[in-house]
C-alpha cells in the first residue's frame, strides 16, 4: 500500500516537472545554464557555442568556406523572433543614449586560464561589443559599467558577462530574456565555460596597422591566438551577437562569419565581422 502511495507520488511529480519544462530531453552535449522558471510574460533564448566536435552535426569539418575579402562572399544572417513572428530587439540600441549597461564577473578559473590577466579579460569583451557598434547605423552603443559579483545566467535585472562551469564541448552560452508580447530585450548574460583555457591575443591589423585597430575597417587578424586556448575576445564578439538576437549559422559556406555557430582554440577570425555579419546588425537595428 505505502509502496503503490510513493509510486504515483512519484509519478505526479515526474509529470509536473515536464508540465513545467523542468525535464527536457537530454541533448548530446548536456549543460547549459537553465533560465528556470520565468515570471509571466517573459521568454528566454539560450544560445550554445560549440567547441568543434561538439554539439549538433552540421558540415563541420567542411573546407567549403566564404570569404568577406575574397570573391566568395557570404551574406547569409538569421534574426531571431518570439513565436508570434515578433523580431526581438532592443527597444533603444543607444541605452537611452548612455549605452545598454553591463557588468563583468572576472570569476574565470586562474588555474584554467593562467595567462588571462584580468584588465586585459575587460578589454576583450570591451572590444567584442565595439565592433558590433561600429558596424550599426543606429547608434548601437553598450557600456561597461564596471565589475559585479552577481551570476550569469540568472535572471536578475543586471546584464552580466562572466564565467561558468559548463560541461566538456561548450564554449560559451548566450541567455538573453525577452517580452513575448513585444519582442523588446529586458536582459541578456554572457557565459564562458570556466573548464577552458581562456587568453586574449591582440589582433595583428591588416588594414589599418598596429597597433591601432579600427573596429570599423580592420580585416581578419594576420596572428592567431595561443594553441590550445580559447581566445576570449574571438568567442566574446559571437556571443555579443546573440545578445542583439543575432541566430547561429552552421552550414559549411558560413564558416568565416562571426556567427558560425563552431569555435575552435587559436581561433581570431570571428572578431571582425564578415558581410552577413553587418547586413544582419543593419537589419534589426536599422
Ligand atoms: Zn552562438
Amino acid at each position: 500500500m505505502w509502496k503503490r502511495k510513493w509510486v504515483v507520488i512519484a509519478g505526479l511529480v515526474a509529470l509536473t516537472a515536464i508540465a513545467l519544462g523542468l525535464v527536457a530531453a537530454a541533448p548530446a552535449d548536456a549543460g547549459p545554464p537553465d533560465p528556470g522558471p520565468l515570471p509571466p510574460g517573459l521568454a528566454a533564448k539560450v544560445f550554445i557555442h560549440y567547441d568543434n566536435g561538439h554539439g549538433p552535426g552540421v558540415d563541420k569539418t567542411s573546407a567549403a568556406v566564404c570569404s568577406d575579402t575574397g570573391a566568395a562572399i557570404c551574406d547569409d544572417y538569421a534574426i531571431g523572433t518570439t513565436s508570434g513572428g515578433l523580431r526581438i530587439k532592443w527597444a533603444d540600441p543607444t541605452g537611452g543614449g548612455v549605452g545598454i549597461p553591463y557588468y563583468v564577473n572576472l570569476n574565470y578559473s586562474t588555474k584554467k586560464s593562467p595567462n588571462l590577466i584580468g584588465t586585459a579579460a575587460v578589454a576583450a569583451i570591451e572590444a567584442s561589443f565595439a565592433v558590433w557598434e561600429a558596424a550599426s547605423d543606429a547608434g548601437l552603443n553598450y557600456t561597461n559599467e564596471g565589475l559585479t559579483s552577481n551570476r550569469v545566467g540568472v535572471l536578475d535585472g543586471k546584464n552580466v558577462v562572466g564565467w561558468k562551469g559548463m560541461n566538456p564541448g561548450i564554449l560559451a552560452v548566450t541567455t538573453t530574456w525577452y517580452y513575448t508580447n513585444t519582442g523588446k530585450i529586458a536582459e541578456t548574460d554572457m557565459a564562458f565555460n570556466s573548464n577552458y583555457s581562456w587568453t586574449y591575443t591582440v589582433p595583428v591589423c591588416n588594414s589599418d596597422g598596429i597597433p591601432a585597430c579600427n573596429p570599423a575597417t580592420y580585416e581578419d587578424p594576420a596572428n592567431s591566438g595561443v594553441a590550445n586556448t580559447v581566445d576570449l575576445r574571438n568567442i566574446a564578439t559571437h556571443e555579443a551577437g546573440h545578445t542583439l538576437m543575432l541566430l547561429d549559422l552552421y552550414a559549411s559556406n558560413e564558416q568565416n562569419l562571426t556567427m558560425y555557430g563552431y569555435g575552435a582554440y587559436a581561433q581570431l577570425k570571428k572578431d571582425t565581422l564578415a558581410l552577413g555579419d553587418d547586413l544582419g546588425v543593419k537589419a534589426i537595428y536599422p
